[in-house]
């Protein structure tokens, strides 16, 4: 019981660290699809249009062209929006150090979008880099494992944790000065791992 209380409060933790520290940019997230999922989402369209005048060819009374372009071009796009989900979901999860495969496939398969929204509300916080030596540290940690340095100052007094820019700890008001040490950054919510191509 106590231990499931204390997980639970970590996991609020966590969640709060990535609302405050993960920016999100969208051209920072669509540059981890994999490039040959983005290629495979452009011929996916191309082959769509072929296909479309090729139906249009045969049949001009049936599918006049616009329509069969058009039918065409939508169906591709919507199915290349799954596509690229998918493969963001799987790189994602990948560079999170969790288990992509798993992930992947449960975000596909289970119904109502209700794996997409399980997947971004337990997702791991991206490692970030230590602000003492550099290193890739996760927001789990309490000291780097490379510098020793405390990643998560809490106030002398009380024990709370507090930042690093806090003059007064927030909940009794004891003076903190520069006993803590830096707040760590994220920086720009990017990967700190680069996915491998
Ligand atoms: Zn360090
Ligand atoms: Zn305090």
């Amino acid at each position: 019981m106590v231990d499931q209380k204390k997980q639970l409060t970590e996991s609020a933790r966590l969640i709060r660290w990535r609302m405050a520290h993960e920016r999100f940019r969208f051209a920072d997230e669509f540059r981890i699809v994999p490039r040959w999922l983005k290629g495979l989402a452009i011929a996916l369209f191309v082959v769509g249009q072929v296909v479309a005048q090729l139906v249009h060819f045969f049949e001009p009374r049936q599918a006049p062209l616009a329509m069969a372009m058009g039918v065409a071009a939508a169906t591709a796009l919507g199915a290349d929006l799954f596509l690229l989900f998918f493969g963001y979901v799987n790189r994602d999860a990948e560079r999170r150090g969790m288990n992509s495969t798993l992930w992947t496939l449960l975000v596909i398969f289970v119904p109502y979008l209700i794996g997409v929204i399980i997947y971004f509300l337990v997702r791991e916080p991206l490692l970030y880099i230590c602000p003492g030596c550099r290193a890739n540290v996760s927001a789990r940690f309490n000291f780097c494992p490379n510098c020793k340095l405390n990643l998560r100052p809490s106030c002398p007094q009380c024990k709370q944790e507090v930042r690093s820019d806090d003059k007064y700890c927030p909940y009794c008001a004891e003076e903190l000065a520069t006993k803590t040490s830096p707040q760590p950054e994220q920086v720009k919510g990017q990967a700190m791992i680069q996915p491998a191509e």
